[in-house]
């Protein structure tokens, strides 16, 4: 399967992501972890993504599909199945995208758009903690560690994204309604795109989207 996941910072990307890739094997991309990865190993690319990280905005196209090309080159993992989440994040994004991946034989099959409402988002990004080693997700709420502060995989520091604050939800929103609307066109218009309510719960998303990919024969 080779997947793009839409939708809101909080709609549940990530943990749709992190269940399908153990489900089925697929290569992970998530350019928001990549550039966290690089602003922790204070990389010149962490130096000047962190700025557009911590006030909401988005990092330059050309710097984050170069990011994205390179990745795909060098991971040949990836020509078994790739999930990508929060690429694209512009129409200018998901066409250089298509040409990347058209070039390479690994097209896009399905771009799932995962809707969840205002409310549901707030309360899951202010309540998000994520583990400083492994990256796996939790929520202080709807899914607790064990140990508070403790990852449950790994026993590594659980911790509160910095951009995962009230003000800097508002940017990241604007900026996610400002885009959204012209990159949910282009995939429809390439009939790639699956709807799923993402207000549900985890466990329900990722039931609903397996019943859809399996009606539609994506799965066999
Ligand atoms: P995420 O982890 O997907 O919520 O991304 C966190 C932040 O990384 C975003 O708010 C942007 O500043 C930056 N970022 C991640 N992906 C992209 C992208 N495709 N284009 C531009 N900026 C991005």
């Amino acid at each position: 399967m080779r997947l793009v996941l839409l939708g809101a910072p909080g709609a549940g990307k990530g943990t749709l992501a992190s269940s399908l890739k153990n489900k089925f094997g697929l290569t992970h991309i998530s350019t928001g972890d990549i550039l966290r990865e690089e602003i922790k190993n204070n990389t010149p690319l962490g130096q000047e993504a962190k700025k557009y990280i911590e006030s909401g905005g988005l990092v330059p196209d050309d710097v984050v599909t170069k990011l994205i090309e390179h990745k795909f080159l060098n991971d040949k993992q990836t020509e078994l199945g790739y999930m990508l989440d929060g690429f694209p994040r512009t129409k200018q994004q998901a066409e250089d995208l298509d040409k990347i991946l058209v070039n390479i034989k690994l097209p896009i099959e399905q771009a799932i758009y995962m809707e969840a409402t205002l409310p549901v988002i707030i309360v899951r990004l202010i309540g998000r903690r994520v583990c400083r080693d492994c990256g796996e997700l939790f929520h202080i709420k709807n899914k607790p560690s064990i140990k508070e502060g403790v990852c449950d995989i790994c026993e590594g520091e659980l911790y509160q994204r910095s951009d995962d604050n009230e003000e800097t939800i508002k940017t990241r929103l604007d900026v996610y309604v400002k885009n959204v609307t012209p990159i949910i066109s282009f995939y429809e218009a390439q009939n790639k795109l699956i709807k799923l309510n993402a207000d549900n719960d985890s466990a329900k998303l990722q039931e609903n989207l397996i019943r859809i990919l399996n009606e539609d024969k994506k799965l066999d």
